[in-house]
């Protein structure tokens, strides 16, 4: 098989879909060629020249790379002038952003075979290809480097020998993949952390990382419904929705730093910071809003833009892993080796799609032409 790298040209985005390391594998044992366009790892520190060392032939055109590839590993789903360049019988595989109908429409209008790694069963078997959780863990971290950075105070209670600084307060909304590696990076930080997530799951691993875990107390019918099979989180009801409400805002305003990572999948982020919050909260607090890509936890939260509204700083950054661009694209690039692995022949190289098998059965978003599942 022909593996095709290209240059990432949707919102200026940062990744690259291999590094040096997976074309390594990918061309160990001759059965794969793989090519990368010039200038694709750039912006994550990976210069063409690793990647030929690596094995890789450095393609300077986009059109030839896509006309050489019978697979295509991207970060981000094609631009229109990207798919007009792919083959009508390539294999692309991605982060497509598959909850728009219309983004695998358009992808299956072009004829290709295409795979969303957003859709991934969160099972045992799929973990080192689950590129949400490899993505989500990366971006935990440096939400709170971001917040940290325009905070104006000490996050470790320091005792100097012109008095004690207090340690900084932090409050995780949602405690999955991001908001528990935040826990861990703002304890290591020294803050004294609290957390909350509408699973009450979630309760013992954010014990297990020593920060508190904020409580709505839940009736029997909510508890049972507030976990999909899946391990995602539910809408919650109106009532469950005010009685939160309150809690979030009585320790909003008691909390320096702000990290919000809640999100229910195929519906828009919940709203668990008002105006009203943000206003009764501390001059010179932080607000992360990690869920802004999907409506934002905060109503005051803005795309792409670090702001200040009533005295608080909110961070409004979407691809916070682009900031990480060199880490993030390590694990990205593993993620979807090993995703290659499920569906590559190892000893032939050629493609072996096992439709029954649940992991291509759920990523599996459009094939010759047709939408296989409902996004
Ligand atoms: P996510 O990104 O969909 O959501 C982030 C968090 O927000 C979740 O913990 C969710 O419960 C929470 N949330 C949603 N609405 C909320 C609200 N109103 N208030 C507060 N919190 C709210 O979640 P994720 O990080 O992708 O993880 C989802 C689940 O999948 C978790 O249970 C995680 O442990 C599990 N998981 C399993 C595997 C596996 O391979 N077995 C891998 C990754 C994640």
């Amino acid at each position: 098989m022909h593996i095709g790298i290209p240059a990432e040209i949707r919102g200026e985005e940062t990744r690259v879909a291999a590094t040096p390391e997976t074309i390594k594998k990918y061309t160990a044992k001759g059965v794969h060629v793989v090519s990368v366009q010039t200038g694709a790892g750039a912006r994550a520190s990976i210069p063409d020249s690793e990647f030929e060392a690596a094995g890789a032939k450095i393609v300077a055109d986009a059109a030839t790379l896509y006309s050489q590839s019978d697979i295509v590993l991207k970060v981000r789903g094609p631009e229109a002038e990207e798919l007009a360049m792919m083959r009508k019988d390539a294999v692309l595989i991605g982060l497509l952003a598959p909850s728009k109908s219309e983004n695998i429409d358009i992808l299956a209008r072009h004829g290709i075979t295409a795979f969303a790694m957003e859709k991934l069963p969160r099972i045992t078997r799929a973990q080192n290809m689950d590129v949400l959780s490899s993505q989500a863990n990366i971006a935990g971290y440096k939400a709170v480097l971001m917040a940290a950075n325009v905070y104006q105070r000490f996050f470790p209670m320091l005792m100097t020998a012109a008095g004690t600084v207090k340690a900084a307060r932090v409050l995780i909304l949602g405690a999955g993949v991001a908001g528990l590696q935040a826990i861990a990076t703002a304890k290591r930080l020294g803050a004294v952390v609290e957390a909350f997530d509408v699973r009450p799951a979630a309760k013992e691993q954010v014990e297990s990382l020593g920060a508190k875990f904020i409580e709505v107390p839940l009736n029997e019918e909510e508890k049972a419904n507030a976990e999909t099979a899946g391990g995602y989180a539910t809408e919650m009801s109106e009532d469950y929705k005010r009685r939160q409400s309150e809690l979030v805002h009585e320790r909003a305003v008691a909390a320096d730093i702000v990290i919000t990572t809640a999100l229910i999948p195929g519906r828009p982020a919940p709203v668990l910071i008002k105006e009203e919050t943000v206003r009764a909260m501390k001059p010179g607090s932080v607000i992360v809003d990690m869920a802004v890509e999907a409506g934002g936890n905060c109503v005051l939260s803005e795309l792409d833009q670090t702001v200040v509204k009533h005295d608080v700083h909110l961070i409004g950054i979407a691809n916070i892993p682009g900031l990480v661009a060199a880490d993030s694209s390590t694990l990205y690039a593993r993620n979807l080796m090993n995703f290659l692995n499920l569906i590559v022949d190892a000893e032939s190289g050629q493609l072996r799609i096992d439709r029954d098998d649940e992991i291509v059965a759920g990523t599996l978003v459009c094939s010759d032409g047709n939408v296989v599942q409902a996004s």
